[in-house]
């Protein structure tokens, strides 16, 4: 008898499609065998993302058995590209105005000329066991984990939520995907809710209630809100929630200047984007425009003037952006830029 070598059985991309069918539509997964699913306009999306999230985690691998999938399969989900590179990811993508949804294993490069497409953020994605001489060394605390955090999650939220979803919303759900516990459930203070400039009562909670998002719940505390957070994609907690946690303080710093306060949700968002995607050494940062309207749920033309008044506040400190390929260049207000900084206790946010 051979030994079989641990070599991956079956491919790790699947894919669902949202079809019409008589009186409403249904859910079609390519890899179940048992039919279809009839779904609710309204719960499509969370229930596409919902199948997908499952099957992923039936099949969790250690990162060296997994390898590009988009490669595997003649990069045809993408324009061309110079070749695979860069870590394996794994990546959420749309197709078809919201009707067809993928998760696969992508490199980095793949990845990033996949339109409409966002990575899982390795920090909430549940991850096959490590081995043991590598699973436990002294965390970084500070520095880029928080920017890259907060700039992963972002884009992720960008493709999980429903493209009209409002900018307070999208604050409202970076900050309780951020901090929310094992079990998916997350309460916030009601520092973190004047920060966020909300209530129990307000807009963005409907928001995401509706898009069966989260759920508030009955229960919490005086002084705070409870909720559960229902977008199973991002089940599984690694690394340590306090990691995650310092990144949601990060983001809440950005979106919480005064200065940033006083202009409404959608600059905030997009300060809080603009922030994560900074390359702190130069103070300058690189993107697409068209990614970046999309993670703050805006349209480009008002997203270019959403940036002019960054500028004006004195939050932003140039733009600009080629109309040809989408290409968006800017520099931030400071010289020398490390991102919001914590300020001293009198006037913290959480105070
Ligand atoms: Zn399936
Ligand atoms: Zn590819
Ligand atoms: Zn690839």
């Amino acid at each position: 008898m051979r030994l079989r070598t641990a070599c991956p059985a079956t491919p790790r991309a699947w894919t669902v499609e949202l079809r019409s069918h008589a009186g409403g539509l249904v859910l079609i997964c390519r890899h179940c065998p048992h039919g279809t699913t009839p779904i609710t306009a309204a719960s499509a999306r969370s229930a596409a993302l919902a199948h997908l999230a499952r099957h992923v985690r039936s099949d969790l691998r250690p990162p060296h058995l997994r390898i590009c999938q988009c490669h595997e399969r003649g990069c045809r989900w993408h324009p061309r590209h110079r070749g695979c590179a860069g870590p394996i990811r794994l990546l959420l993508a749309c197709e078809r105005g919201g009707r067809l949804w993928r998760l696969t294993d992508a490199c980095s490069a793949c990845a990033a000329a996949t339109a409409r497409a966002a990575v899982v953020p390795d920090t909430v994605l549940a991850r096959a066991p490590q081995p043991p001489a590598t699973a436990r060394r002294h965390r970084r605390s500070k520095g880029p984990g928080e920017r890259i955090r907060v700039r992963e999650m972002l884009s992720y939220l960008a493709a999980a939520l429903p493209e009209n979803t409002s900018a307070a919303a999208r604050l409202l759900a970076l900050q309780c995907a951020l901090r929310m516990n094992t079990h998916m459930r997350v309460r916030l203070s009601k520092g973190v809710m004047r920060s966020l400039r909300l209530n129990a009562a307000s807009g963005p909670w409907h928001e995401l209630e509706h898009a069966r998002w989260l759920r508030t719940t009955p229960g919490g505390a005086a002084n705070e809100i409870a909720a559960e957070l229902l977008d199973l994609t991002l089940l599984g907690q690694a690394p340590a929630r306090p990691d995650r946690r310092r990144a949601a303080d990060w983001a809440l710093r950005a979106s919480s200047s005064s200065a940033v306060r006083a202009i409404g949700p959608l600059p905030r968002l997009a300060s809080v984007y603009l922030a994560a995607s900074t390359d702190p050494e130069s103070g300058t940062g690189l993107g697409d425009l068209e990614q970046m309207a999309r993670a703050c749920g805006t349209r480009t033309a008002e997203l270019l003037g959403t940036l002019d008044q960054l500028v004006a506040a004195g939050l932003l400190g140039s733009w600009q952006a080629c109309p040809d390929s989408g290409d968006l260049q800017w520099t931030s207000s400071e010289r020398r830029w490390n991102g919001p900084q914590p300020r001293s206790r009198h006037n913290s946010p959480e105070a």
